[in-house]
């Protein structure tokens, strides 16, 4: 299985294809480009829709089970970690501990987390004789296999463009079963249509960040706050709740009530807050008086 792309959602993949029509579509983005051959080599060119078809089955009888579960790279976006960490009732620090490693993006230079392999093995910690220990709560990269989902940000585009594309590795048999779906089906049937709805904010600000390049600068660790936003909603909640934030920034009663006890409500709320400070979106608005206190001290400052 192929990395997750972020300009690019859930990472993908087809065979098929000329050499320069390929490369065209790996020049997308330098994050395809920084791939391994081997890797970029299954990367088809050919975007599918949701009512395109696809041949695939995978079951546990295929003489390939359980390969698709080593030497990957599976990004956890943040619904995979509550789901992984719900389902192993582990606190975030100790499923962060066990199971990720950080990986930087190289564009935008955002941290996210990856599901750790077993470093002699290569296996995925999950995978066991009879398949996939966590499957009901597997990661979304897992559900959408063989498929990858891309959302591409267009410079002066109202809205991101998404489809999806086939991945085609040579070890992975399921291609060779003769059971066609249609895309959309393919999704539904394993569960990524919820998985993509909770994804949607989080993905959408890395698409603007890395789109805004250098060019956004701000005196928040931005990085930070995005990683613990993204792995750690109780330790965002604390920051919400026991700093000043709630002095300095509105948000109303209802909304705090749901932030107290909701971590997917959280994650939304902090990458709101992220976007308005970051791109100036006016999701998360400062209170007009801690908006007048900052103008009054920066102007005593400047007169001194
Ligand atoms: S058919 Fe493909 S997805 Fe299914 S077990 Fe084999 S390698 Fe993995
Ligand atoms: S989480 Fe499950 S499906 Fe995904 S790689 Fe691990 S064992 Fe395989």
């Amino acid at each position: 299985m192929p990395p997750l792309f972020l300009f690019v959602g859930y990472g993908g993949v087809k065979m098929a294809g000329e050499q320069e029509e390929r490369d065209r579509v790996i020049n997308w983005d330098p994050e395809l480009r920084n791939m391994p051959r081997e890797v970029r080599n299954v990367i088809a060119p050919t975007p599918l829709q949701g009512t395109d078809r696809m041949q695939f089955r995978c079951h546990p009888g295929i003489a390939c089970f359980n390969e698709c579960c080593r030497n990957i790279e599976i990004l956890l976006t943040p619904y995979d970690l509550l789901r992984l960490r719900r389902r192993l009732q582990l606190s975030a620090e100790d499923f962060l501990f066990q199971y990720a490693t950080l990986y930087t993006m190289s564009k935008g230079q955002l941290p996210v987390a990856m599901l750790r392999m077993d470093e002699e093995t290569g296996r995925c910690p999950f995978v066991t004789e009879e398949g996939c220990s966590v499957y009901s709560d597997r990661p979304v990269t897992c559900r959408y296999y063989p498929l990858g989902m891309a959302l591409l940000h267009r410079q002066k585009a109202a809205e991101d463009e998404s489809f999806y594309f086939l991945i085609k590795e040579d070890f992975c048999l399921g291609h060779r079963e003769a059971c066609h779906w249609q895309v959309d089906a393919w999704r539904q049937d394993q569960g990524s249509d919820g998985y993509d709805e909770r994804n949607q904010q989080w993905m959408e600000f890395i698409i603007k960040r890395r789109s805004a390049g250098d060019g956004v600068s701000t005196s928040l660790p931005v990085s930070e706050f995005f990683y613990m936003a993204s792995t750690n909603p109780d330790k965002f909640r604390e920051f919400v709740f026991q700093s000043s934030f709630l002095q300095r920034y509105q948000v109303a009663e209802e909304q705090l009530e749901r932030l107290r006890g909701d971590d997917e409500a959280l994650i939304d709320f902090a990458l709101s807050w992220l976007k308005s400070v970051l791109f100036g979106d006016q999701d998360v608005r400062v209170k007009p008086e801690a908006f007048a206190s900052y103008k009054a001290s920066k102007k005593a400052k400047a007169s001194e």
